[in-house]
């Protein structure tokens, strides 16, 4: 996908500030992070968002999931951290390239408030 920022930060076309990267999978600091740690995890592979992904796309995002407490503890997230799959407009999804974002340190409110 051209004209998709994650595609081009995948592509190396657009600096980012890595944390792990591998043939299918790379990881990088969010450019405006909402916690001391906080990064993202993306597939090399351009999938719009989870409603895109299918049956073909299992391992990819069973090792995603299993790749985020290894980078969590590697970036001294020792206690634990919040994970965060934003999905499509109604999800406040902003860049459609899946990712997972991995955000701990500091103090973590809950998700949901409640009045
Ligand atoms: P979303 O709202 O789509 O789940 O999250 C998109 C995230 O991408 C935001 O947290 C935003 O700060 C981050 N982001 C957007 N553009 C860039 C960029 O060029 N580089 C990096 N490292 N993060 C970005
Ligand atoms: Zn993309």
């Amino acid at each position: 996908m051209g004209d998709c920022i994650f595609c081009k930060i995948a592509r190396g076309e657009i600096p980012c500030r890595k944390v792990y990267e591998d043939d299918e999978l790379l990881a990088f600091h969010d450019i405006n992070p909402v916690a001391p740690v906080h990064f993202m995890m993306i597939p090399k592979l351009h999938l719009a968002s989870l409603t895109e992904a299918g049956e073909a796309h299992t391992v990819l995002l069973g090792r995603m999931l299993l790749l985020a407490p290894r980078l969590a503890k590697e970036q001294g997230l020792e206690n634990g951290f919040r994970t965060v799959i934003n999905t499509g407009k109604g999800g406040g999804q902003e860049v459609f390239h899946l990712h997972i974002h991995v955000i701990g340190g500091g103090n973590i409110p809950p998700m949901v408030r409640r009045n």
